[in-house]
């Protein structure tokens, strides 16, 4: 039997190990991608520290913002050939699921989560059902078509899909990562005027290079009352909230103006108060907005190809698989905005 090398998470708490799984073979309707680019998220430190829980099982191979090429066909799959271009959608629905018929997999309770409930992409193979795939209109570099899935499409559908923000709006990006600063370049995509509240000098320079409009200083005075300073005293009428941070999650509520509309990303862990004043006095939408779906790889993809997004920010750290350890500790000590794997 051929194996090829991963890297594992044997238990909560625990850094990654390398380690040989056997070769998946693709099954009907499936197809096994040779992995050319895994980015490396602030979901896999969550799943590494036990946010996902206890049901996950362990070990498990992260990895869910990737892209491959096809090296394998399963059964009954005709429109893939040996050699495509593939970026990854990692959450798969039983058939007949009613939130993915909705057009809405990714609220289904029944998921399934690639480097999260099954083995992921910190790997030189994986295998995926044809549904899970979306083909690129023209060639894209792998670590760019990777961040592309998760790190673009996040944020594309909290603004695009769940707050429908306007041209000529006025957008609030709470937060300048990884997430954040693919915020700012669509809210410029989308003809928003963008208002970036970053604590960090190097995140305000980068939100500032991208496109925003206006950067607001978290760490200094009220950055809630410079925004209202920037909107004519009323607030934006989006505002997506990306930090995880309770008291962000407050402000971003606090920035919103008559009508608006607060897209909650930041995965804070304390919960944040508010008056229930504060949301129906001025008609406030408090959204939340989960992941993606594959038409938010589709359009991030095309934003790419056009040339309305610029990616090289999130792509510049490459790093051999079995370097997965060094790039979560470069997440988490805030050293990049990403890491791409390439095994
Ligand atoms: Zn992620």
């Amino acid at each position: 039997m051929t194996t090829m090398r991963v890297m594992e998470l044997p238990a909560v708490g625990a850094p990654l190990r390398p380690a040989e799984r056997p070769v998946p073979e693709p099954g009907p309707g499936e197809v096994r991608l040779r992995v050319e680019a895994c980015g490396v998220c602030g979901s896999d430190h969550f799943l590494q520290e036990g946010g996902f829980g206890p049901a996950i099982r362990m070990p498990v191979v992260p990895g869910h913002e990737a892209a491959g090429r096809v090296d394998a066909i399963g059964d009954g799959v005709t429109d893939w050939a040996v050699g495509d271009q593939a970026a990854i959608y990692y959450i798969t629905t039983p058939p007949d699921d009613p939130w993915a018929a909705g057009g809405r997999p990714n609220v289904s309770p029944h998921v399934t989560r690639m480097g999260v409930d099954v083995d992921g992409a910190f790997a030189e193979y994986v295998v995926r059902p044809v549904e899970s795939l979306v083909r690129p209109s023209g060639p894209v570099p792998p670590e760019v078509l990777a961040v592309l899935t998760d790190a673009v499409a996040t944020p594309l559908h909290g603004l695009k899909r769940i707050a429908r923000l306007q041209a000529g709006e006025t957008l609030v990006v709470l937060g300048v990562g990884g997430l954040g600063s693919s915020a700012v370049q669509l809210g410029k995509a989308f003809g928003a005027r963008v208002i970036a509240v970053t604590r960090s000098a190097a995140k305000q320079a980068l939100a500032r290079q991208l496109g925003a409009d206006e950067v607001v200083a978290a760490a200094d005075g009220d950055p809630v009352a410079a925004v209202r300073a920037h909107t004519r005293g009323l607030g934006a009428e989006v505002v997506i909230q990306l930090a995880a941070d309770a008291r962000a999650d407050e402000q971003a509520i606090a920035m919103a103006g008559p009508a608006g509309r607060v897209v909650l990303i930041g995965a804070a862990l304390e919960p944040f108060s508010v008056r229930a004043a504060e949301i129906f006095w001025r008609e406030l939408a408090v959204l939340g907005s989960r992941g993606f779906v594959p038409d938010d790889i589709r359009d991030a993809i095309e934003l790419y190809r056009a040339g309305t997004l610029d990616v090289r920010h999130l792509v510049q750290r490459v790093r051999p698989l079995a370097e997965a350890n060094e790039a979560l500790d470069d997440l988490v000590a805030g050293r990049v905005l990403r890491s791409i794997l390439v095994p």
